[in-house]
């Protein structure tokens, strides 16, 4: 078994399936994926709130850019991320918000597509893919970033860099995309912190603990 898949594993059987991503619909993933760039996952719950359970693609389009703004005023740099918003969801729209559509595209043609969406970087749009529609792409955070450099994984500096070599390591398989990402981030939470705090972290007899 590869470094890789023996993280993947330990983590699997301490903390089990995380049930991710925490959304009701592909759309409010979608919505989450934007709404979570540059702050904690605390004030995109309080955001989502906020729009009194109705999150569609055609609320979003209906709402003027401040409406939007009041809305998600508690995430952040409200005012891009209105507009980030909007153009996601029009993006969709030019799909009929039809995910059997979306899913019929190549992985890489609907990745390259979503990049040119503005505000769409590479977290987001794999976030999108792999949590929204089911595409087998590895999605890379700064979670990750932390715990392959402390390992250590060498897997690269870049996003891209990183992303590849876990493909390359691991099976395409959009279950253990899911499941890898989510337990990455919750140890990475857990334990796996700006401080790191290995007492009780999972893979604690198998990291060498590099001080980054
Ligand atoms: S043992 Fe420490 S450094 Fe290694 S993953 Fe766990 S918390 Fe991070």
């Amino acid at each position: 078994m590869g470094e890789l898949e023996k993280i993947y594993q330990t983590l699997y059987s301490y903390y089990g399936d995380l049930r991710w991503w925490p959304a009701d619909t592909p759309f409010e993933v979608m919505v989450g994926a934007v709404l979570t760039q540059n702050t904690t996952w605390n004030n995109v719950e309080k955001t989502l709130k906020q729009f009194d359970g109705n999150i569609s693609p055609e609320r979003i389009l209906d709402l003027s850019i401040e409406e939007v703004q009041e809305i998600i005023r508690p995430t952040g740099f409200y005012r891009q991320k209105s507009q980030y918003l909007k153009a996601v969801t029009e993006w969709f729209l030019s799909y009929d918000c039809d995910i059997d559509l979306i899913k019929k595209r190549p992985l890489l043609d609907i990745r390259f597509e979503l990049l040119q969406v503005r505000g769409i970087g590479n977290e987001t749009a794999d976030s999108i893919l792999l949590y929204a529609f089911e595409f087998p792409t590895f999605v890379v955070d700064a979670y990750t970033m932390r715990l392959f450099r402390r390992f250590p994984i060498n897997a690269g500096k870049t996003y891209m860099e990183v992303k590849n070599y876990c493909e390359e390591e691991l099976p395409q398989d959009t279950e253990l995309y899911n499941h890898f990402h989510a337990l990455i981030v919750h140890n990475g939470k857990e334990h796996c912190k700006k401080k790191m705090d290995c007492t009780g972290c999972p893979l604690e007899v198998f990291c060498k603990k590099i001080l980054s």
